[in-house]
């Protein structure tokens, strides 16, 4: 049987994202009604609502948020540092449990990220760096891909025929 993987809501369909929006790829939607990938929505999982205000990491990426050296801020100015750890603990805590090590990450998000996010600015601006769950999982040893590595965006990684 295929390894189980887990897949970001959003990118199946959920319309979990901090505008009440989903940002569905087709292929992962199917390979979650396949039954061969969960969804997650650590943002959710933190207890955050939807919508919600946009949220950046300011002063470095979600390495730095794990080690106390950068925090997460909504765009009115709120610290969300500590719902975007329990976000990641959480996810990574349920991929434990269901013996998950593969995922499929939404790119730019302040948890999902794995290539880029934005720069703690509110402007728009990306920067390289990876979000805070994305950060936890990698760390944990979970192979985390992003919907654009996974669809060959710019990675060499043959993703497609792993999933
Ligand atoms: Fe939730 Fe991640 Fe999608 Fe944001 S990018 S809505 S945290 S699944």
């Amino acid at each position: 049987p295929v390894p189980l993987k887990m897949v970001s809501a959003c990118l199946a369909g959920v319309q979990c994202r901090y505008n009440g929006q989903a940002k569905t790829v087709p292929l992962l939607k199917d390979m979650v009604q396949r039954g061969d990938a969960i969804t997650l929505c650590p943002e959710r999982l933190a207890g955050l609502a939807t919508p919600r205000r946009p949220a950046e990491i300011v002063g470095g990426d979600g390495y730095a948020v794990l080690d106390g050296k950068a925090r997460v801020y909504n765009d009115c100015g709120e610290d969300l540092t500590g719902a975007f750890i329990i976000a990641a603990y959480k996810t990574l805590h349920i991929l434990q449990a269901a013996g998950i090590g593969e995922v499929v990450l939404k790119e730019g998000s302040p948890s999902c990220g794995s290539r880029e996010i934005y720069d703690g600015t509110f402007s728009g601006t990306k920067r390289d760096g990876v979000g805070v769950t994305a950060a936890l999982l990698l760390r944990s040893g979970i192979r985390v891909y992003s919907e654009q590595t996974l669809l060959g965006d710019s990675q060499p990684e043959p993703v497609l025929s792993k999933m």
